[in-house]
């Protein structure tokens, strides 16, 4: 897949981003020209450098240009300007490429102590990286409720795991655990734990474990050594790969690929780490290590292993080790750092091993966007979010009035989530914004949306709508959830 110079090499583009970037990428660079691996790069610009230019995307088209025609980018971290109408850049570029999987494989490394040294700390964090709550869509339902929505394919979950498990397979891994909060969201969260146990069976190698979240975070803090590869959706895995880098050691020693089928972006972690910029103290292992997987991808192997060997190695003599490890009134420069792994290509550490890794198969999946096919399907009501200062025992009288004529009756309304009427006896607090339920009163009808438009139009009569849901069913599966306290 990547683009072939005519001198035969593998082209890449190079972006150094802002703050510490450059000396990062310098140093990753370094090491690359050092151990003559087949690769050129085109550098090219994005962040703050191009959000001043007034550019809004913090993209510029050269740069888009070039990642079209190479697939392939090492960058550095990039700026996300605090200012009105600025978009992050770096969610620009993981979603104009549709890198759908964010890989951070965190490892233990010798001589950088942390309260789990020994323990042997070795897996990757898989996170969906395009869906989920990180689509941004949001609402003020009323002045005081906010909405996001967070959505969630079958498409979307089906490449995640399936590039979790060949993920597993490429690095001689045996264990995969799918981590969601699927006991509680049973259609978003539990798509991916379904399409999880579905799909386990075709790769019987590997044990598939199916563990909730928050237990996840639990046994991560407890025994991370359990653990061999982590595919999670998108919030789930922003917050537990922050929490596995800091098991090895911080940002300055956390790789992370964003992986499409099309394109891959490698980058640390971490960030552009302003207050260090051009001091040549930081770390520049993550960027490394983001290279040394930039490496494989492109079946680089030798050079990949050559390096990352050297830099076990490096650090296995401690004898240079940067700021963050050993206090920055001790650590070795940036350049000394980058120089001891360049004198150490081709010796290997004495500790630790350096995996056997083999190419990844990447997912094929059908483009077609109807990816679940049903036969049948039915509208056996609507939820109407409504905005009103009403307690819920006169909104609901009020309500059970303007429908009494209607082919839909008041099934019952809820305050974020909690069933409030009809009562129940529980001591629910309430806010202006209330989901009220009307369901067919033939129960085996079909609601029309001229049917639903009359209905918003009885209850708009009295009261300021926001939004409304179609209750359906899909081959006679309710396609909703009850609310808490309905039955
Ligand atoms: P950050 O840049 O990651 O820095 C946070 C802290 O992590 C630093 O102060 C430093 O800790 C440590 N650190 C990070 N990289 C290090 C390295 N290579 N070597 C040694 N220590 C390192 O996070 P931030 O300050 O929240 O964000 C700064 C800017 O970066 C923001 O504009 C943010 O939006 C952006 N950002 C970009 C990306 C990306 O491009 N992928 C990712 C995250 C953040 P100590 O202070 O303890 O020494």
């Amino acid at each position: 897949m990547a683009y072939i110079t005519e001198s035969g090499k593998k082209l890449i583009t190079v972006i150094p981003g802002d703050g510490i970037g450059a000396e990062c990428i310098d140093s990753a660079l370094k090491i690359l020209q050092a151990v003559n691996a087949p690769i050129e790069y085109e550098v090219r610009e994005a962040g703050a450098s191009v959000f001043k230019k007034g550019i809004e995307s913090g993209v510029p088209q050269e740069t888009i240009e070039s990642i079209r025609k190479t697939r392939v980018v090492l960058k550095g971290p990039l700026e996300t300007p605090v200012g009105y109408g600025e978009k992050s850049a770096n969610v620009t570029l993981r979603k104009l490429f549709e890198t759908y999987a964010n890989v951070r494989p965190v490892r233990e490394f010798p001589n950088v102590p942390t309260p789990y040294s020994g323990r042997g700390i070795d897996l990757v964090v898989v996170r969906e990286n395009v869906e989920d709550l990180y689509a941004g869509i949001e609402y003020m339902q009323t002045p005081g409720v906010a909405q996001t929505l967070k959505l969630i394919s079958r498409k979307g979950c089906e490449k995640i795991v399936r590039f979790a498990f060949e993920l597993a397979r490429a690095e001689g891994r045996k264990k995969v655990h799918c981590a969601t909060k699927a006991n509680i969201m049973k259609f978003a969260e539990g798509m991916l734990k379904r399409t999880f146990e579905a799909i386990a069976p075709e790769y019987p190698d590997i044990e598939a474990n199916h563990i909730i979240i928050d237990n996840c975070a639990h046994q991560l803090v407890k025994r991370p050594e359990q653990f061999e590869v982590i595919v999670t959706t998108n919030m789930n895995g922003d917050i537990i790969s922050d929490l596995t880098s800091a098991l090895v050691g911080g940002l300055g020693f956390a790789p992370s690929a964003n992986i499409g089928n099309e394109v891959a972006i490698f980058e640390a972690v971490h960030g552009s780490a302003p207050k260090y910029a051009g001091k040549n103290v930081i770390n520049p292992t993550a960027v490394i290590l983001s290279m040394v997987m930039m490496l494989r991808y492109l079946d680089e192997f030798e050079a990949a292993a050559t390096i990352e060997n050297a830099l076990l190695y490096t650090l296995e003599e401690g004898k240079v080790r940067t700021g963050d490890v050993v206090g920055y009134d001790k650590g070795a420069k940036t350049t000394e750092y980058t120089d001891a792994i360049i004198a150490n290509l081709g010796k290997k550490p004495s500790t630790t091993q350096v995996r056997e890794y083999r190419p990844i198969k990447l997912p094929q999946i059908p483009p077609d966007p109807v990816f679940v096919k049903v036969s049948q399907r039915r509208v056996v009501g609507v939820d109407i979010f409504v905005e009103t200062d009403l307690y819920p025992e006169p909104l609901g009288q009020a309500l059970e009035q303007l429908v009494a004529e209607s082919p839909f009756q008041l099934k019952m309304i809820s305050s974020r989530g909690t069933k409030v009427y009809p009562p129940t006896g529980a001591i629910t607090d309430v806010v202006d914004q209330y989901r009220c339920r009307f369901i067919l009163r033939d129960t085996a009808g079909d609601a029309t949306d001229a049917q639903i438009l009359e209905l918003i139009g009885r209850v708009g009569s009295r009261f300021r709508w926001a939004h409304i849901e179609k209750l359906q069913e899909f081959d006679g599966a309710m396609g909703y959830t009850k609310a808490q306290g309905e039955d």
